[in-house]
């Protein structure tokens, strides 16, 4: 098609340097990347996409990748092209600054509720667009989130883990579902919908409030749903304005999917209380 044509990029356009990490798709690569139109060269993210990809897989990616292509937004990861030739490599904006929760945790002692605030704020401002496209996320988490620079954080490849079935990638690859981060419905009914989106991007704000920590640390999986039919969520992180924590608590955490706000509403509570909040302190 027209677009995946689009996204081609010449492998010698692009230079792998070291690794960064590994997922299940394959490893990511720091790389520079020359674009020879404009001559400019930039530092890039590179996923190599494993060789025993079955080519059924490699077509999903392909498709995905197109449709990835289409979403732009300040704080989504932008896909700038691919090379087609195996092994596949996916060419990527380059999150300097790694993964969210290891920033968190190396950064708690300094990080102040505004910047945690900031975060989620601009997390919800990229959901507000994926939902505005008619797009359900299903994988948003903490783990997904990249950091760019100390006050910008970006959703990354959201669009590979739906490239695959969904149950697939988790029940064959990773072994279990991401079960504490689901909502009720997604874990009974295998349901997932924007207001499915809505439970999980609380969660998300839970972990970043909570500096990097997982939620329901100790719990095993197949006692969660108990604890949440039976009403319990988890506590109120420190950091966590009381308001905020109860808009989570009882709204965003709701049982049943239709009580949950939109997105947009959650948007709305969260820029209302970063206005609020100076340098830590809620005013
Ligand atoms: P997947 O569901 O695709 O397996 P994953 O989170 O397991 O996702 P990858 O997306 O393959 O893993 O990424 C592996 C690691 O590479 C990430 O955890 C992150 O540290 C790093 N990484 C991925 N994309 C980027 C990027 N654009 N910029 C910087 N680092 C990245």
């Amino acid at each position: 098609t027209p677009v995946e044509n689009d996204m081609r990029l010449q492998r010698d356009s692009v230079t792998l340097k070291e690794l960064i990490g590994g997922g299940q798709f394959g490893n990511v690569y720091k790389a520079i990347y020359h674009n020879q139109e404009t001559a400019e060269r930039i530092a890039v993210a590179v996923k190599v996409c494993k060789l025993e990809a079955e080519p059924a897989d490699t077509q999903l990616i392909l498709q995905e990748s197109s449709l990835m292509r289409n979403f732009r937004h300040a704080h989504i990861i932008t896909l700038i092209g691919v090379c087609m030739e195996q092994p596949m490599w996916l060419v990527m904006e380059l999150a300097s600054r790694g993964e969210l929760r290891e920033y968190l945790q190396a950064e708690k002692d300094w990080l102040p509720l505004r910047t945690l605030l900031l975060f989620c704020s601009q997390l919800a401002s990229a959901l507000v667009y994926l939902h505005a496209s008619r797009f359900v996320h299903r994988d948003i988490a903490a783990r997904n989130v990249l950091v760019c620079s100390p006050l910008c954080v970006k959703l990354a490849d959201f669009g590979l883990s739906r490239a695959l079935d969904y149950d697939a990638v988790y029940t064959a690859s990773r072994g279990k579902l991401p079960i504490k981060w689901l909502a009720p419905e997604s874990v009974n009914f295998r349901q997932f919908s924007m207001a499915s989106d809505v439970w999980m991007f609380g969660v998300c704000m839970w972990e970043i409030l909570s500096l990097g920590t997982k939620p329901w640390v100790g719990v095993p999986n197949a006692d969660v749903i108990t604890h949440i039919e039976q009403g319990i969520r988890p506590a109120r992180p420190e950091e966590c304005p009381v308001s905020l924590y109860s808009f989570i608590e009882k709204q965003v955490w709701a049982l049943e999917a239709h009580k949950r706000p939109t997105i947009d509403q959650v948007a709305m509570v969260v820029e209302n209380v970063l206005a609020q909040t100076i340098e830590g302190v809620e005013v």
